[in-house]
């Protein structure tokens, strides 16, 4: 998380806005959607309304063409998150029935619902929005987050890397370096093993807003400051 912040940091000129996103709740994402492979999990997420971001941490990671009120909850930190759905990349995307607000869910589309961020997973994938994803936030009022893992043994998923588009890792350069094999081509790194007993070589997460706009995400502690906060002020300055 700490060398995710730092690369937020360095590229936050890139992004027009920023979500705060709890550690404690990226884990339980990144545990969630190990446990569904090879499905692809949906999940739902709000914001605090009594929890605003640091405005001094806002304030260090501002972009150079930052859009204030570009998206619903924007500026408040993110509390708490629902898995609504499993499936193929096409199911994941069709919420069950007791999501659906009767109401509303002729004008609000196959994600009508009550929850401010969305983030689906791309298993095997990298976390760069496909089309479908672009149409399906046109219809979510906050920003659309996308979690890639990469994995092995990849089943009937093999790794699709020929997208264009930002990517954005966690902790390749901590992980252990396979040893050396006279057997195999290319030796991934390992991060660690999912519930599945899946190998992890990656774990990538980007935000976008459904102009097309990218959002910067920070991975906070409980104080609500960026993991290594202290690391980046005192390398700035
Ligand atoms: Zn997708």
């Amino acid at each position: 998380m700490r060398s995710y912040n730092a690369e937020s940091y360095s590229m936050r000129h890139a992004y027009a806005a920023q979500l705060h996103l709890p550690g404690p709740l990226f884990r339980d994402l990144v545990i969630w959607a190990l446990q569904s492979l090879p499905d692809e999990i949906l999940v739902g997420l709000d914001v605090n309304a009594d929890r605003k971001n640091i405005e001094e941490v806002e304030y260090a990671f501002e972009g150079q063409e930052c859009v204030s009120n570009l998206f619903g909850g924007q500026g408040y930190v993110v509390k708490e998150a629902h898995v609504v759905n499993r499936g193929d990349s096409y199911s994941v995307h069709h919420l069950p029935e007791e999501w659906t607000d009767d109401l509303f869910s002729g004008q609000r589309g196959s994600r009508a619902g009550r929850f401010t961020h969305w983030l689906h997973t791309h298993p095997n994938a990298p976390a760069i929005p496909s089309g479908a994803d672009t149409d399906a936030a046109q219809e979510t009022t906050g920003v659309d987050m996308i979690l890639g893992l990469r994995f092995s043994p990849e089943g009937p998923l093999p790794w699709f890397d020929d997208v264009d588009g930002t990517r954005r890792s966690l902790g390749t350069d901590h992980a252990v370096k396979a040893k050396r094999s006279w057997f195999s081509q290319k030796q991934l790194p390992i991060l660690g093993f999912a519930p599945t007993g899946h190998a992890i070589h990656d774990i990538q997460l980007i935000a976008f807003h459904k102009s097309g706009l990218g959002v910067n995400v920070l991975l906070i502690d409980e104080s609500g400051y960026p993991y290594g906060w202290d690391d980046l002020i005192q390398g700035s300055s």
